[in-house]
């Protein structure tokens, strides 16, 4: 893919990655070539420059993005990243995938993403709030509540959302404006439920996996990948629901226990230790070794691109459930749904999330909270209706659970676009 240079930023390979995958979609469902020109590139891209006076009293500028994909379906939503490897390109890929995304889970959300240039690890908290407000402040023109929706992503959090949100309702006459961002604390509009909703979407996900491959969760063996925000508490929902979790794995190595782990035990001992590197009650594992496990699924909840061609043969479990971004390669997704490997995708899979988020907004608007079941049943009810839509494409296209999610949601957005028409005409 050749791009000219007044693209240059879309010659990334997040994006180039993701326009693949729309051309292949866009084919199982003979999409309109006009409405596909235009789902390949952003609406908008949005660069600022952002001061910050530091804690020394110097003043840094940090360049931040602000990328509206698609704003088909709804008010853009997607998350702000803060890392030093933040550059247009990516933001861009980012976006787009946040389209899709939101489009296969039936959200009324378009697609967008934002990001700072900056090493959060090395500025303080100060410089940190200092930064968030500016940056709020230089893109708040074209966010708000019924425009677009930030939320947080790697390198900043509810305190981040906190930040924003004060920023915008500040510049807007001071009078609280919760629905700008989501993932904010409890305490100034955020949602219950919102913590462990990933996790719980990849169980949601897992069970409806199951039931399609004539298996059950209780009793079932389980390895899981990554024990973090996702991956613990897929862990500790699928063991709550009777299945034996085998293996799980974090940076610091994997554990196994062909009985199962005790899960609740081992999310108290990462409270203390921080990793699992030091638990005693199980054998150690390599994560090579955890992915190749004999289990009925497998979660993968850390890193993209750790099943791919060169390990895919070996892969012994009938399920796969991405909890994390990317886990399976495209080839090898290939590879395993020839082998008859049942691959729940990311775009469903790890949706509980932005599902949870779009529930935040929804409540900020009516200003009324629901309870943490009434949270936990909605995102089931979403999270299985996405996976239905896209099962039954799956199985009467006869092609991999992945290219039919990203079919539907194609298809979703090519319908609405078209109903739109193009302004002016
Ligand atoms: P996290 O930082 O809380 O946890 C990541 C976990 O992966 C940690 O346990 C870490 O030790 C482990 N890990 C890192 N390197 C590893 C390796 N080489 N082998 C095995 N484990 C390793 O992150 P998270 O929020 O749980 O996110 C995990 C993945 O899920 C990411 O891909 C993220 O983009 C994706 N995701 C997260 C959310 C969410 O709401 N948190 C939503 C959608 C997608």
């Amino acid at each position: 893919m050749e791009f000219h240079k007044s693209e240059a930023h879309l010659d990334g390979p997040l994006f180039k990655n993701a326009l693949q995958t729309v051309e292949e979609a866009a084919k199982l469902i003979n999409c309109d070539p006009n409405v596909l020109e235009r789902l390949k590139k952003p609406r908008r891209c949005v660069t600022v420059s952002i001061p910050v006076r530091m804690d020394d009293y110097s003043v840094k500028v940090f360049t931040g993005y602000r990328v509206q994909y698609n704003a088909t379906l709804g008010p853009y939503k997607g998350g702000i990243r803060y890392h030093q490897n933040v550059d247009l390109p990516e933001v861009v890929g980012l976006a787009a995938l946040m389209t899709f995304k939101n489009s296969v889970l039936g959200l009324p959300l378009g697609g967008a993403k934002g990001g700072v240039c900056v090493d959060p690890n090395t500025i303080s908290r100060t410089e940190k709030q200092n930064l968030t407000r500016r940056y709020a402040s230089e893109i708040s023109a074209f966010v708000g509540p019924t425009k677009d929706i930030p939320a947080p992503d790697v390198g900043t959090d509810p305190q981040t959302m906190a930040w924003f949100m004060d920023t915008y309702s500040q510049e807007q006459g001071g009078y609280a404006q919760p629905g700008v961002v989501t993932g904010k604390p409890v305490e100034i509009g955020g949602s219950l439920g919102r913590n462990h909703a990933t996790g719980l979407g990849v169980v949601y996900t897992a069970e409806k996996s199951f039931e399609k491959m004539g298996m059950k969760m209780a009793g079932s063996t389980i390895a899981i990948q990554g024990f973090g925000n996702v991956g613990s508490f897929a862990a500790l929902f699928a063991h709550q629901r009777g299945a034996k979790i085998i293996a799980i794995s974090d940076v610091s190595g994997a554990i196994f226990n062909g009985d199962g782990l005790n899960i609740p035990e081992i999310i108290e001992f990462i409270k203390t230790n921080k990793v699992l590197k030091g638990y005693t009650k199980a054998q150690p594992l390599t994560n090579e070794e955890l992915l190749t496990l004999k289990c009925d699924a497998l979660f993968p909840c850390a890193l993209e691109g750790q099943i791919d061609v060169h390990n895919a043969e070996n892969v012994k479990a009938k399920i796969i459930v991405e909890g994390a971004n990317g886990p399976v390669s495209v080839n090898a997704t290939k590879i395993l749904h020839k082998r008859g490997v049942f691959i729940a995708p990311d775009v469903i899979a790890n949706g509980g999330g932005v599902i949870v988020s779009y529930f935040e907004w929804v409540q900020d608007i009516m200003s009324l909270f629901w309870d943490e079941e009434e949270v936990n049943n909605r995102l089931k009810t979403i999270i299985h209706r996405a996976f239905d839509v896209g099962f039954k494409f799956h199985q009467e296209k006869n092609v991999d659970m992945r290219s039919a999610a990203m079919a539907v949601s194609v298809q979703r957005l090519e319908k609405a676009m078209l109903l739109r028409g193009l302004y002016p005409r």
